[in-house]
């Protein structure tokens, strides 16, 4: 089942008198349940790219249609709709509340969702113990290390059960005994049929996906099925 169809989208930014094309010409398919690695050197297209998939931003050109929803030409307000129910986000960063508890980090998207304290509660606790975090819930994330502090955000991401979870760099700030643990759940999430799409420089991290995407110069260079996928387990 095709979730994502992006038909020959372009993105230019123009600044001044220049016009910066960082997307030229983009098409892509990815079915439910897929693992997609994006790959490029730096500039090549990819945050503009996940910032489209991401519904934050909107192609200048061609057509992304996301599960069913043409998304090309919506208001802003519509997209944060879309993308409150459709995507979940991984940073590189993490981007946890720092005064908030990991339970709290996590029930947040389920505020914007409308549900009452006691079911993001609920949500929450059960969205950490699966990500093995049952007994952090009240911590906060400088009491947390940088692997439990990614596994707060993949909870969080995670919370509203997304058609699509986007990981930019997830592991870029993490040593690599932490990058293959997170790389790990990751795999986990993948094997319940969600889809994930990872932005990553590193060629290790980029062999868990069951799929890699090269960009350059704001085109897919090479699009292949990585046959030989690199499990943790
Ligand atoms: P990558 O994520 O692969 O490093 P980007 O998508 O960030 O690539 O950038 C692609 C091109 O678009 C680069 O030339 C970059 O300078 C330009 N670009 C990205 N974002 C903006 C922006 N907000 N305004 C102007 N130019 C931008
Ligand atoms: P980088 O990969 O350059 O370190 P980030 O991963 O922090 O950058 O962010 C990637 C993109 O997602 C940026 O364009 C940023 O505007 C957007 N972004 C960052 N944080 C959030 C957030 N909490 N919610 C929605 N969008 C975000």
């Amino acid at each position: 089942k095709e979730l994502i169809t992006i038909k020959d989208i372009g993105r230019k930014y123009v600044i001044g008198t220049e016009v910066i094309h960082a997307l030229k010409s983009v098409s892509l398919t990815i079915n439910k349940g897929e693992f997609v690695a994006l790959m490029g050197p730096s500039g090549s297209g990819k945050s503009t790219l996940m910032n489209i998939l991401g519904c934050l931003d909107t192609p200048t050109n061609g057509q992304y249609i996301l599960n069913g929803i043409d998304v090309s030409r919506m208001s802003d307000n519509e997209l944060a709709e879309v993308r409150n129910k459709e995507i979940g986000f991984v940073f590189q960063t993490f981007n946890l509340l720092p005064r908030s508890t990991s339970l709290d980090n996590v029930a947040l998207p389920l505020i914007y969702a409308g549900a009452s304290k006691k079911e993001r509660d609920a949500r929450a606790q059960k969205a950490l113990e699966n990500v093995g975090l049952g007994n952090r819930v009240t911590h906060k994330p400088n009491e947390l290390s940088g692997g439990q502090r990614q596994r707060v955000a993949v909870a969080r991401a995670l919370i509203n059960n997304p058609s699509i979870i986007l990981a930019d760099e997830p592991t870029g700030n993490l040593d690599t005994k932490t990058s293959i643990e997170i790389m790990g759940l990751l795999e986990e999430i993948h094997s319940k049929g969600n889809t994930i799409i990872l932005v990553t420089h590193e060629e290790d991290i980029a062999q868990h996906a069951h799929r890699i995407v090269r960009m350059r110069d704001g085109l897919v260079e090479n699009d292949y099925v990585n046959e030989e996928v690199k499990s943790v387990s």
